[in-house]
């Protein structure tokens, strides 16, 4: 008697989605993405606390009114952690008694100060006419230089201008990378007799924080199963028809709001065996900081599943009830997923960008380095979207049924890990870049 039952309620439940129906509200969507796509987060850079912080509250405010636990070990839903910033104050180069005009050179170090007069060496960058892309050639040759830790000078043929203006844009204010090397790269200059260096620059230490929080699992507590999306975005951009603000409403406030969404649809279900983590992360769009913080502070052989959720605002290529899931072969995940929503019509598939690189341009590869089945689900036309990283990835331009029903889907796609019948293959770490 007992069996059939549980068979019968599990087949209604599986045709008619009522739980999912119930708990995630199209209502609910909207209330969350219009707030995190508002004006007055700023466009959600990781990089400026004082913008992002608004919305890492707001998400917090959610988790506690859902009934979320923060992670072990803290009394919050904010998972801090610190990233230094190089910010160049002055920089003085002479050479053979000529003043660089500040245009021409670019140095790049991690140290505070330097003061330079002899011992550097000289690299020549020359230019040549069989070079077919001279903003790849230079933007790669320089990065390579500056990943050796020899003091040298580097001199830049003259044909390389307008690529020395970008290369110099890479070098301003930015994250340490804790390599040493100095390296001043000079424009125009043949070659280098006598010289002096004087640069200062300032080191600011800037506070990040992941907004996590989790539901135990009832009987494998010590089993996670991480729902995340990154609520950073790329911030305040050069101003298209009065707008400067990109807001970010598909990358990733989209995924964001599903995160938010599936901590309060498993919350009320209650049913939960593994322990289910809930995480947006942070400085996903400047170098994935933030999950990488986050898998740091926890055994990732604990981590049975990472769903990881970006750009699911709009439909997909297929239409209406479709996602796909970046680097399908390289575990069992998306079968166990498509299996769970066999009884509906809605459905999984593999990567149809894989020229794209999706898998690794998002948090789940981080996970992926380190074995776990950790997989992005997206809807997004990523080869046509106009609106992609531009200052019209904005809230009107996202589809609300399509972002609630894929949010559905990913909640009922999860029932059997969520659940602990299923366990999806490791991903093999030797495969992961
Ligand atoms: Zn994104």
């Amino acid at each position: 008697m007992k069996k059939l039952l549980i068979a019968l309620l599990g087949f209604a439940h599986v045709v008619i989605g009522q739980p999912e129906q119930k708990f995630i509200k199209e209502e609910n969507v909207t209330r969350v993405i219009k707030t995190l796509t508002a004006d007055e987060m700023m466009g959600r850079s990781a990089s400026r606390p004082e913008h992002i912080d608004k919305a890492a509250a707001f998400i917090a405010s959610e988790f506690k009114s859902i009934g979320l636990k923060p992670l072990d070990g803290l009394t919050g839903f904010r998972q801090e952690f610190k990233k230094d910033m190089i910010a160049p104050q002055s920089l003085e180069v002479t050479i053979n008694g000529q003043k660089i005009p500040a245009e021409n050179a670019l140095l790049v170090t991690e140290a505070t100060e330097l003061n330079l007069t002899r011992g550097a060496g000289v690299i020549v960058i020359p230019y040549d006419t069989a070079i077919k892309n001279t903003r790849q050639f230079l933007l790669s040759k320089a990065f390579n230089l500056t990943r050796d830790t020899a003091t040298a000078f580097v001199l830049v043929a003259p044909e390389f201008k307008e690529n020395f203006k970008e290369l110099k844009g890479y070098f301003g204010k930015r994250f340490t990378s804790g390599r040493r090397t100095n390296k001043i790269f000079v424009l125009g200059v043949t070659s280098v007799l006598s010289y002096s260096v004087k640069a200062t620059q300032k080191i600011e230490r800037i506070t990040m924080a992941n907004v996590a929080g989790v539901i135990p699992g009832k009987t494998k507590p010590e089993e996670f199963v991480v729902f995340s999306g990154h609520y950073d975005h790329i911030g305040i951009r050069p101003a298209v028809a009065g707008d400067s603000i990109a807001n970010g409403a598909d990358d990733d406030a989209s995924g964001t709001t599903a995160v938010i969404e599936l901590a309060r649809y498993f919350k009320n279900v209650k049913n939960n065996q593994r322990t289910l983590i809930f995480v947006a992360f942070t400085a996903e769009e400047i170098g994935g900081f933030g999950s990488k913080y986050f898998s740091e502070q926890l055994n990732p052989d604990k981590v049975m599943a990472m769903f990881n959720i970006e750009m699911i605002g709009k439909p997909s290529k297929w239409g209406q009830n479709f996602a796909f899931i970046t680097g399908y072969e390289r575990s069992d995940f998306g079968e166990i997923l498509q299996k769970n929503l066999a009884a509906t019509k809605f459905e999984f598939k593999p990567d149809p960008y894989p020229q794209q690189n999706l898998f690794y341009r998002s948090d789940n590869a981080t996970l992926a380095r380190l074995g776990v089945p950790a997989h992005t689900i997206s809807t997004d036309e990523i080869d046509i979207d106009k609106f992609y990283h531009t200052v019209d990835d904005e809230v009107e331009t996202l589809d609300m049924k399509n972002i609630t029903s894929t949010i559905r889907a990913i909640a009922l796609s999860s029932k059997s890990i969520v659940s602990g019948k299923d366990t999806p293959k490791r991903i093999d770490k030797a495969t992961v870049r």
